[in-house]
């Protein structure tokens, strides 16, 4: 994949949609992630990469970067300092097993890693805290350079998707 078509998604369109009441589940998607059913489809269709008993990492359908994972509690909660010291150490250790699950697979070469809490600073979903592993490749564009005019193609996402978990399964320390 060339790298100028590894940035710029359709965000603007996911911004503008987040306030609408989703048309079915519990209108959190961390929380349908996390209480999914142990089905390959559902979980392909919710981009579900692998869940912990206290957390859930899925892709993100509105990434900035192809590989970009959302790390979050399953409890739905809004503010770091409700997590418990479990969650929180949980939420690093998958966080390190997702950084290295993209050294493998899209050969990062660095991250961005956050969390954005409340809306004012980006949050799209600020009920739900999740941390954000964004991969980056020395000679990419800055990190705020996102809004621009090419988008990650929805195919790219499955198809990384299925290699992704292709890797977790050769990879049982996952
Ligand atoms: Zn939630």
């Amino acid at each position: 994949m060339e790298r100028q078509n590894l940035f710029a998604p359709w965000r603007m369109q996911y911004i503008r949609s987040i306030d609408k009441p989703a048309a079915s589940g519990s209108g959190c998607f961390l929380c349908d992630a996390a209480g999914c059913p142990d089905d390959v489809q559902e979980r392909r269709r919710r981009v579900i990469l692998w869940t912990t008993p206290l957390s859930v990492v899925v892709m993100n359908l509105y990434p900035y970067t192809n590989g970009h994972l959302l790390i979050a509690p399953r409890a739905h909660k809004a503010e770091l300092e409700d997590l418990t010291s479990e969650e929180m150490l949980d939420l690093e250790r998958q966080t390190a097993a997702g950084v290295k699950l993209l050294k493998r697979t899209v050969s990062a070469q660095g991250f961005n890693i956050g969390i954005n809490i409340g809306r004012c600073a980006g949050a799209g979903l600020p009920g739900h805290i999740h941390q954000h592993i964004v991969p980056r490749w020395s000679g990419d564009v800055n990190f705020m350079d996102v809004l621009g005019e090419v988008r990650i193609v929805p195919e790219a996402i499955s198809q990384l998707y299925d290699e992704l978990l292709e890797e977790i399964k050769k990879d049982g320390s996952l």
